[in-house]
């Protein structure tokens, strides 16, 4: 039963690239009988012969003020506010790839969010802004795919947002650079966003609202925060709708692009 389950582990771990092929380790001990294996999310790290474990996914909302205007809310009064998606909406973009990614299932208005993702190794709660950098594994570029439509009309019928947010492969995202590798964090490096080679979306990350540190911060107030947290630090201005064909090319200073295919 243990070689069994540990086969299925094994072929359980995400389809990457060739040149992004690690192998996590499978479980040990510790593990119950179950009647099924459930596959667990992992994010490659960069130059490392492991992966990054995922717990959660945690998203701010309008976090650039012009964003929040564009989505007609206002900026300065609003304080920060999170909501989650699955940790299986994973999907992994290899760099130098452009990785197919499904169009969902019930929207006709799909929208790009062109993020800064931020990875957690500890976590606690009640974080001090001051020590919640001290928090961080490293970090990802990657994209809040969201149907609009879905979103806004839950929104106007004061229901949650889950559909338009939480959905498979609604969380596309290359691979983890630690603090070390990237030598700091991130404070004003410029993010971009383009589709068929057109820009779209440009912003530097100074004009976050709340800083990373400020959203662990806020987050650790609401829920006790653990290593595989990660969190999407939002978008900027001009996000917009991608249909079947298009090409999305994401760019953040520092990081590998990122690039999917709407099929
Ligand atoms: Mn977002």
């Amino acid at each position: 039963m243990d070689l069994e389950k540990r086969t299925a582990l094994k072929l359980g771990a995400l389809t990457i690239g060739a040149s992004w092929a690690l192998r996590p380790e499978p479980a040990e001990a510790n593990t119950p009988a179950t009647p099924f294996i459930i596959k667990p999310t992992y994010i490659p790290i960069a130059n490392r012969n492991e992966m990054f474990p995922v717990r959660r996914i945690y998203c701010i909302g309008r976090n650039y003020a012009a964003h929040a205007r564009e989505m007609g809310s206002d900026p300065t009064r609003e304080p920060p506010f999170f909501f989650q998606k699955p940790t299986d909406a994973i999907q992994f973009v290899a760099p130098g790839s452009v990785t197919d990614h499904p169009y969902p299932s019930l929207t006709k208005n799909y929208h790009y969010e062109v993020e800064l993702v931020a990875a957690l190794k500890s976590g606690g709660k009640n974080i001090p802004i001051n020590q919640a950098l001290e928090h961080v594994f490293g970090y990802a570029l990657g994209l809040d795919m969201t149907r609009r439509d879905l979103q806004r009309a839950m929104g106007d019928e004061k229901k949650p947002w889950e559909i338009g947010k939480s959905f498979d492969n609604s969380a596309p995202i290359g691979p983890l650079h630690t603090v070390s590798q990237l030598g700091g964090h991130f404070t004003k490096e410029t993010i971009s966003l383009a589709v068929n080679g057109q820009q779209k979306q440009r912003a530097t990350l100074a004009h976050m609202i709340w800083s990373v540190a400020e959203q662990i911060s806020k987050l650790s107030e609401a829920n006790e925060l653990f290593p595989g947290d990660i969190i999407y630090s939002g978008t900027p201005e001009n996000v917009g709708p991608v249909v079947r064909g298009d090409v999305i090319l994401c760019k953040l200073e520092r990081l590998p692009d990122l690039s999917i295919k709407i099929i």
